[in-house]
């Protein structure tokens, strides 16, 4: 390989840092750039809702790499760098600074945004989001102060940000409010039976619920001081986390005119439909030979799969993306796996009794066929499920429920 080629990674995020990893290890000898936003090296994002929200991980237990990684693989890492400009007739990124770089081969990597609340009182002090290390810095410090002064925090969105975070504030001694639209928490993934396990974990924690309203005002002064619901109720509060979604960072490739469909559309080689450009992680929308089809994710598990895969591709070895979906989530006492794909399902069924906080869920479509399955307080049958997902045919429903028979001799 030539030393004279240099390939550059926008974003610093997993997807991006497992990039450039995979970039060495396979061999490549050229330039590496690797351009962040965030002035610290790249980590990873699932403790910041949990652990080092809590205070309980530091931040070398979250980064990627140690901090000699970059220099000792010649792997220019530029932080506090926004790219605000990428040519491909030239093959050239800009930066915010003005500078202006070559590069061979280019990797989008650039994560997404939360969705803003657009209410009156939203830009008070007091309102936060979640997403990179010093959003959760600033959330700890508050809500340590708001939890010493025995002061609420609301939180607006009970997905994963919102369940997590609710689970980890309590965890810090704070009064903690849920606002949501929908019956019940994580609704549109894991549906009302399911979301009702968590609402009721969320309860027993005492965490006060709000379901099927939105949130029409803050009201302060210069801080926040209470939210008014839609259904009238004024919550008493002096923080407001907002955990209502995320939009992938697509500005970059809709400038140039790649193709973007809720996410830089990608083949199964992470390849975007402009040549010698690639994507990966959040901000992609990647097809799944599995499914087919193309699909937008923004798990954790897709990041560090997806950074690797198309480092390999970049570098000329055709290697697919053929990962099952994957995720997971650690709320007080209760940790899960969830494996699979299912927007919509047939039915649900469940091994083990939920009210004992260890069981497993299944997904199926009409003909026993397993889409997605969730272990909780259950270990090591994440593959077994995967290999339940794969194989596609449907599955004896009576021997799935049964806990002494052997999952993965149901394959
Ligand atoms: P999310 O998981 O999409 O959940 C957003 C929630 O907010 C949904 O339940 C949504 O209801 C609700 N909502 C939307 N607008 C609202 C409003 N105006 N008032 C009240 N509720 C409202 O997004 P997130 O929790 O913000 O998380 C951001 C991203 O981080 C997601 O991509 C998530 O997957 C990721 N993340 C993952 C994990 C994990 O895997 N463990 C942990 C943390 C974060 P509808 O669904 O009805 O719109």
């Amino acid at each position: 390989m030539s030393n004279k080629q240099t390939f550059i990674v926008v974003g610093g995020g997993l997807a991006g840092a497992k990039a450039v990893e995979t970039l060495r290890t396979e061999g490549f000898d050229g330039d590496i750039i690797l351009f962040t936003e965030e002035a610290v090296r790249p980590y990873q994002r699932p403790p910041l809702s949990k652990d080092y929200l809590r205070r309980e991980a530091g931040f070398d237990q979250c980064a990627v790499h140690d901090e000699n990684f970059y220099t000792a693989n010649n792997i220019e890492l530029h932080t506090s760098s926004r790219v605000v400009e990428i040519n491909p007739a030239t093959s050239k990124v800009t930066l915010a600074s003005g500078e202006v770089f070559c590069y061979t081969k280019l990797l989008l990597a650039t994560g997404s945004v939360p969705r803003r609340l657009m209410i009156p009182g939203a830009e008070l002090n007091g309102v936060n989001y979640l997403r990179d290390i010093s959003d959760a810095d600033n959330l700890t410090d508050v809500v340590t102060a708001t939890a010493g002064a025995k002061r609420r925090v609301v939180i607006v969105g009970s997905g994963w940000i919102g369940s997590e975070v609710a689970a980890s504030i309590r965890e810090m001694g704070a009064e903690v409010s849920v606002v949501e639209l929908a019956s019940v928490p994580l609704e549109r993934v894991l549906g009302t039976e399911v979301g009702s396990f968590y609402r009721d974990l969320h309860i027993e924690h005492g965490v006060d619920m709000h379901f099927g309203v939105g949130i029409e005002a803050i009201r302060g002064a210069t801080s926040v001081e209470e939210v008014v619901l839609s259904d009238g109720t004024v919550l008493d509060c002096a923080v407001v986390v907002v955990g209502i979604g995320v939009f992938p960072r697509t500005e970059l490739a809709e400038a140039v005119g790649l193709s973007v469909n809720n996410g830089i559309v990608t083949d199964e080689y992470l390849k975007t439909s402009e040549r010698n450009i690639y994507a990966a992680g959040d901000v992609a929308t990647v097809f799944y030979p599995f499914y087919q089809t193309h699909i937008h994710l923004e798990h954790w598990s897709a990041a560090i799969n997806q950074g690797p895969i198309a480092a390999r591709n970049m570098l000329g070895i055709s290697d697919i993306y053929e990962q099952i979906p994957y995720f997971y989530s650690d709320q007080y006492d209760v940790g899960m796996e969830y494996t699979g794909f299912a927007p919509t399902w047939d039915q649900i069924l469940f091994r083990g009794n939920p009210a004992t906080k260890q069981f497993i869920t299944f997904w199926l479509d009409k003909t026993g066929r397993v889409l997605a399955g969730m272990n909780v307080n259950v270990w090591e049958v994440a593959p077994a499920i995967e290999a339940l997902i794969r194989s596609c045919k449907p599955v004896d429903l009576e021997q799935l429920v049964n806990p002494n028979v052997d999952l993965a001799s149901l394959v």
